[in-house]
Parts: structure tokens; sequence; C-alpha cells
């Protein structure tokens, strides 16, 4: 239908592409049309985590996506990964039709349109990036959460584990320090091996635990399998309140680790999507919440 529309050597151009090209371009020509219209609606996500601080520019597909760190100054981090996704983006901030935002630190953004809970942003997001998602898991830098989806990617109900570090992304942080090994290669030596027991679910206690099987000589691959088992704990504890239906999106900081995936998917006796990015769904779900309500402006 397009080639109809221009003249003869064009349609030869559009005939020597690839079908993927040939569809780039033709969403890239309707896209256009659309910004001549004003039609075309862009939104930001921004979540503050504790750890991390993500932002996603959206438009109908992802236009940009940043990850920095959070630090000790929420509101500038907000800020900082909102400039750097426009820049990544090549928008100007008057371009964005609204900007959510999501995660601990939202409270502090002052320029942002609405403010969303992660539980919605995570489900949202997932259901975005799988379809099928009956139920997000998601393991981030101070708690971790079990959601369950419904079909029209609302939230049905949930579970999250916020006051005790074991289970989080912070408890793979401490015992990683004490072990003096990066988090990726936490994982690596968890794989294949036995797991000491940790008794202690408080991250101090467990640390204090850890520096005495060191002590005894316990290998850091045994320890290191027994601190993912100590993550797993918390999960089951978790799932066992929650309907874990399939498909299951894991989401969050510690779905970066494949070796961590693959233990807890075993331990767990599920399968998992692992999102590419698995620490851009939130602020991906808060850019999906601006996109749906474009001119609904108040918080949530
Ligand atoms: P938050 O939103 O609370 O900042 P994130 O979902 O951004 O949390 O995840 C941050 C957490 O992810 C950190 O605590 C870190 O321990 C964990 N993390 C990041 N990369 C890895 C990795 N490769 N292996 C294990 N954990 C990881």
């Amino acid at each position: 239908m397009v080639i109809t529309l221009v003249d003869q050597s064009a349609a030869h151009f559009f005939d020597s592409l690839t079908q993927q090209c040939q569809l780039e371009l033709v969403v890239n020509i309707i896209n256009c049309l659309h910004i001549e219209r004003g039609e075309v609606v862009i939104t930001a996500g921004i979540d503050v985590g504790s750890t991390a601080t993500k932002a996603v520019i959206f438009d109908g597909t992802i236009r940009s996506m940043v990850i920095i760190p959070t630090g000790w100054n929420p509101k500038e981090a907000g800020r900082n990964v909102f400039l750097e996704s426009l820049n990544q983006a090549g928008l100007q901030e008057q371009d964005v039709d609204m900007i959510v935002g999501t995660g601990y630190g939202r409270v502090s953004l002052s320029f942002i349109d609405k403010k969303v809970t992660e539980i919605t942003c995570h489900a949202k997001g997932a259901k975005f990036l799988f379809p099928q998602t009956r139920t997000v898991i998601d393991i981030g830098g101070q708690d971790s959460k079990v959601i369950a989806v419904a079909e029209d990617g609302s939230v049905a109900d949930f579970m999250m584990n916020d006051k005790c570090a074991a289970g989080t992304g912070r408890f793979l942080q401490v015992m990683t320090g004490i072990l003096d090994i990066t988090l990726d290669e936490l994982g690596q030596m968890a794989s294949g091996s036995e797991p000491v027991s940790i008794n202690s679910m408080c991250t101090v206690f467990a640390e204090s635990e850890i520096i005495g099987l060191l002590a005894q000589e316990v290998t850091k691959e045994t320890i290191a399998s027994g601190i993912v088992h100590t993550i797993a704990k918390k999960l089951i504890s978790l799932t066992s309140r929650v309907p874990c239906l399939a498909e299951i999106t894991f989401s969050g900081g510690v779905a970066n680790n494949p070796e961590i995936c693959t233990i807890l998917s075993s331990i767990l006796g599920v399968r998992f999507n692992i999102p590419k990015q698995p620490q851009i769904v939130g602020a991906l779900g808060a850019a999906l919440v601006g996109f749906d309500n474009p001119k609904e402006g108040e918080n949530g």
C-alpha cells in the first residue's frame, strides 16, 4: 500500500529491503504521520529504587532505557536518569506527555505528573514484555515480592518482604563483601555446589555466621550456595501465600544473575521468563501507566 504512494525508484528501494527493514520503515512512516498530527504519545517512567534508579521513555515501543546508581540523593538521581533517558531517545523534556514515578524514592520527585506503586508497575511492565505473565517475582535491593497478575494486567494479589534484608539484593551484596567476591562470582560459585545451611535470617547474624564458617574452612562455593538457598527460602515463604500461576516473570536486579535464576528456578520447581533488562520492568510499567492514561495526571 505504501508503494502505491511513492515513485518507481522508491518502490525498487523498498523491495530491496529485508522484511524486517520494510516493517520498521512502515512503522517509522506511520509514526512520522502521527507526529505531524500531534498524535504520538510519549511517556517516561522513572523508578527510584533503593540501589538503582531507572528510566524508560516509551512511545508504543521502548525509545530508551537508563539505569544509574541511586546514591545518597534519590531526587537528584531521578532527575539525572530522566535527562539521560531523554538524551538517549533524542528528545526534549517538552516532548514528553506524561512522567510517572515509582519506587521508594518516587515521593522525592517534584517534576513528575503521577506516582504509582512498584507493585502495579512491575505487573504492568512484566505483562508488556511477556503477555502470558500471571505471576511476577521481583527481587530488588531492599525487598522481594510475589505479585499475582490478573489476565487484564491488573494486580490480583501480592506478598512483599520488606521487613527483613534476607531474600533481597542487599543481602547478597553484604555477603559477597564478606566473601570478597563479585555478585556474578557468587552465582558462578553457587552453581553446582552443595549448600551449607545458613540459619540466621537476619543479615547481621548471617554475616557473623558466615565469618564463623570461613574460620572453619568451609569452602566459599558451599557458602555461596547456602546464601542463594537463603534467598530461595524467603521466596518459598512468599510463594506459599500467593498463588504462583504460570507464566512467571522474574524482575529486579537479582534476575541479572543467570546462575542464581537457574538455582531459584530449580528449588521452586518453576520456569521463569527473564527479561533482557530485568531491572527496568518497574520503570517500563510506570511509562505504560502514563501511556494508557496520558490525560490523567493525578497521583495514584
Ligand atoms: P532497587 O529498585 O531496590 O534499587 P533493583 O531491582 O534495581 O533494586 O536491584 C538492585 C539489586 O540488584 C542490588 O541490590 C544488587 O544486589 C542486585 N543485583 C544487580 N546485579 C546483580 C547480579 N549480577 N547478581 C546478583 N544481584 C544483582
